[in-house]
């Protein structure tokens, strides 16, 4: 039988505003054009991926006892995830993130509060045994779990799963030592280019050499990614690098592609047991369809469809 996967992560909706002639300034009133309401958060975006593609996915999570958190929920449950541990908790309000769009660029302003409440004792550890691998992501953004998070992925491994982290961009471009923890209990990293460098040997280095040096800090031999955007992707195992070229497509919105890459990646060499260069293809062709098309969570492929895309651009698995 093919591995459930666990993820245990934020949950907040994307206000996503748009259609505005300017910046916002002080003391004046600016009109736009469109607004609307998006699953928001790296974790959900994973999930809803890693779902659409055929894995069976459960959620761990928090959410207010509020609209937006309702539709949080109702967004995983649509694509079938196993939402009975999402804990809804009214004395908190799930996390917004007012994002304000303009042609190349964008300015987000971030309410955490269920993304923040949410402990490692909330943490459901009875029910990681119905699972053979988790997933966390966005560690910086929980302040509330990220003291867990090395706790939570060694408890999972020593129960038998396997586990994946794409811890994202640290405000504080510190970089911790629960990172440096969390990393020995980690089998697949994901990291972009700017997170591989700063967690790495700095700007100076070849951000490959820089991958190499995480990829010996992980446990059990473990794989790092470097996603590129227009660059491609990455993969560094033990002292081997290899790099794949992205796809050349229409790009239309980058929002959700690397969420969509790890769940390329989870689900074809985790779930299907494909290797891990075949595996990094069908991330990279999860990431070129992703940016195709808006809102990169909304529109999942199916794995069929991917093996298609792979197929017609002339990438055999
Ligand atoms: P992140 O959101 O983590 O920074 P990226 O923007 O690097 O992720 O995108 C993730 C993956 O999506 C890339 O590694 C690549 O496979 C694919 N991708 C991203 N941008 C493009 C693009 N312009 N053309 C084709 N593929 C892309």
């Amino acid at each position: 039988m093919s591995k459930r996967v666990l993820v245990i992560g934020e949950l907040n909706v994307d206000l996503i505003v748009s259609g505005l002639a300017s910046l916002p300034e002080l003391g004046r009133e600016l009109v736009c054009t469109d607004i609307s309401r998006a699953l928001g958060s790296s974790s959900a975006i994973f999930s809803r991926a890693l779902a659409g593609l055929g894995a069976q996915v459960g959620f761990m999570g928090m959410v207010g006892d509020d609209e937006n958190g309702r539709f949080m929920v109702d967004q995983l449950r649509e694509m079938k995830i196993d939402t009975s541990d999402v804990i809804v908790d009214p004395r908190t309000q799930t996390g917004i993130t007012i994002s304000l769009t303009y042609p190349s660029e964008k300015a987000q302003i971030t309410y955490p509060g269920s993304i923040a409440a949410y402990r490692p004792e909330d943490v459901n550890l009875g029910a990681f045994n119905r699972y053979g691998h988790l997933h966390m992501a966005s560690m910086y953004l929980q302040a509330g779990l990220r003291p867990g998070v090395p706790g939570l992925l060694r408890r999972a491994q020593e129960l038998g799963l396997s586990t994946s982290l794409d811890p994202g961009w640290d405000p504080a471009n510190r970089w911790g030592q629960d990172l440096f923890d969390a990393l020995e209990a980690v089998d697949v990293l994901f990291l972009n280019e700017h997170e591989t460098r700063a967690i790495g040997g700095g700007s100076s280095t070849p951000v490959g050499q820089s991958l190499l040096e995480i990829a010996a800090r992980l446990g059990r031999g473990g794989l790092a990614l470097c996603k590129l955007g227009a660059g491609g992707a990455m993969m560094a195992t033990g002292s081997e690098l290899v790099q794949v070229e992205a796809h050349p497509v229409a790009v239309v919105d980058t929002t959700g592609a690397g969420d969509s890459f790890d769940a390329g990646f989870v689900f074809s060499h985790v779930v299907q047991g494909r290797s891990e260069v075949e595996a990094l293809h069908f991330a990279n062709a999860c990431g070129a369809i992703a940016v195709t098309r808006v809102g990169g969570a909304s529109s999942v492929p199916r794995a069929a469809e991917v093996d298609k895309f792979l197929a017609a651009h002339g990438v055999g698995s």
